[in-house]
């Protein structure tokens, strides 16, 4: 069998995290490969590693102060074996075509076990939006649109939101799309219920961490409740992790954000969280103001030189990492271990470096890996889609009830998967599995393209 990892490594050297990505995926698949002599003569890996497409412009736009800044635009279009392309924008410095691709190519096997029919894509800036104005975020919003218009379309290529891109943004993406091409139509997810968003999207991704979490607790037998819960980030994914967990009863003590997190160890409770939701979502402030107003919590700066992240290192029973990749090394995972951690749910895409998994691995965590445990954000725009070509709105619980649903129904899918190819309980190895099967196997029905 071809070693694809090293071919991408001597193609693209620089990108880091999407040899990650790739490496995960095909060490969980290679037991397929062998037994199907078909996708190897069809050369479905090397095809499978390169983008459809990789889109990439220059967004000029003009500041609060009259000077012209210059960003850069991507929209990587991984594969649309099985719909449409579908996944989000992030609008974040570190934002490069490496992490793009690492994030496009989760996005196919993600959306895959969804059940729904959607492809996978993946795009965004290394805009910042911290510290923006309203109105440059608008004209940095139109700007980039007024280019990625024409490759996208309800058809075509749907986006949505991610780290950085929220309802504000999503809300000027979209006037500038309808501006542009004089339609009304389900382009973008994410949408604001009052013109055309699906009820329960904001809380999806969270929400349906944390049912599969109880998912993977029930399989042994175990519920939330009363459970101590550590949450990193503080955005969209932490915010309803946070919620739903305190709903079931669990006890969270810690979010995070970029500059450091804080440890409550009486628990966020609903008022506390409302706190949160106005200080980040309204004012668009910094986590450690927490300890401000509840000056029982601590508050640890992060800074780049720690060797572990000090969010991970306290008593515990579950983690629900939910800011961004790679943001739980070796020694973050020995420490979750050391500390009594007996299940991970990945809110965020790949936070946990290939070290710590094998940790994971090693300790018989129940671990859930972002593509299986995060789909249900992908899941819910998916539904958002379906109403707008229904030109229909669900009710909340009907969307809570389809979501769970989904949620339930991957949770079955990897365990069955793991299990079929002599890896029980391997959530990881289940959740590529089946999502690379449905890809894979729809490919070799549209032949060689
Ligand atoms: P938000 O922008 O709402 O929040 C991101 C949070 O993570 C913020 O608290 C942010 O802190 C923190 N963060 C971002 N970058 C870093 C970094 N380099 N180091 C430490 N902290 C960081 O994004 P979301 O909540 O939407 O996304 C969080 C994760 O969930 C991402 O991995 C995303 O890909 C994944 N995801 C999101 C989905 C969704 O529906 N939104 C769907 C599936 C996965 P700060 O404010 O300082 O930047």
């Amino acid at each position: 069998m071809v070693d694809i990892v090293q071919v991408i490594k001597d193609r693209d050297p620089n990108e880091r995290e999407f040899h990650q990505a790739v490496g995960e995926v095909m060490e969980s698949v290679a037991p397929v490969i062998e037994q199907h002599p078909e996708y190897r003569r069809a050369r479905i890996i090397e095809r499978i590693v390169e983008p459809d497409r990789v889109i990439m412009f220059r967004v000029p736009w003009v500041d609060d102060k009259g000077d012209v800044q210059v960003n850069r635009g991507f929209r990587v279009e991984m594969n649309n074996a099985i719909g449409p392309y579908k996944g989000g924008l992030r609008f974040h410095p570190s934002v490069n075509l490496s992490i793009l691709k690492f994030l496009g190519f989760e996005q196919v096997f993600k959306n895959a076990l969804t059940t729904l029919p959607m492809g996978g894509g993946k795009g965004g800036s290394d805009f910042d939006p911290k510290g923006k104005s309203d109105n440059e975020v608008m004209r940095f919003c139109q700007s980039f649109m007024a280019e990625l218009f024409r490759y996208i379309g309800p058809n075509t290529d749907v986006p949505a939101g991610d780290i950085g891109v929220g309802a504000r943004e999503i809300g000027y993406l979209f006037g500038m799309y309808k501006k542009l091409t004089n339609e009304f139509t389900g382009v973008l997810t994410g949408k604001s219920v009052n013109w055309g968003g699906s009820l329960m999207r904001p809380e999806a991704t969270g929400y349906g961490s944390v049912y599969f979490a109880a998912e993977m607790l029930n399989s042994r037998n175990q519920t939330l409740e009363g459970k101590v819960c550590l949450v990193s980030g503080s955005g969209n994914v932490a915010q309803f992790t946070t919620e739903k967990l305190i709903e079931l009863g669990a006890k969270v003590v810690t979010l995070s954000d970029s500059s450091g997190s804080i440890y409550d160890e009486e628990g966020i409770d609903r008022e506390k969280l409302e706190f949160v939701k106005i200080l980040k979502n309204i004012r668009r402030g910094r986590i450690g103001e927490y300890v401000d107003i509840y000056p029982n919590a601590v508050y640890t700066a992060i800074t780049p030189e720690m060797e572990y992240n000090p969010l991970w290192d306290h008593r515990a029973d579950c983690a629900f990492p939910s800011a961004t990749q790679n943001e739980i090394n070796g020694k973050d995972a020995q420490n979750l271990v050391n500390n009594g951690v007996a299940l991970i749910s990945e809110g965020a895409n790949m936070p946990t470096a290939p070290e710590g998994v094998d940790i994971f691995m090693d300790n018989g965590i129940l671990y859930g890996p972002g593509k299986a445990a995060n789909a249900g954000g992908v899941s819910v725009s998916g539904l958002e889609m379906t109403q707008n070509s229904m030109r229909l709105s669900w009710t909340r619980e009907e969307v809570d009830n389809r979501l769970q649903m989904i949620m339930r129904s991957i949770h079955k899918t990897c365990t069955e998967a793991a299990e079929q190819y002599g890896k029980p309980g391997n959530y990881v190895a289940g959740a590529n599995i089946a999502g690379f099967i449905k890809v894979v196997n729809a490919m070799l029905d549209h032949g060689v393209v």
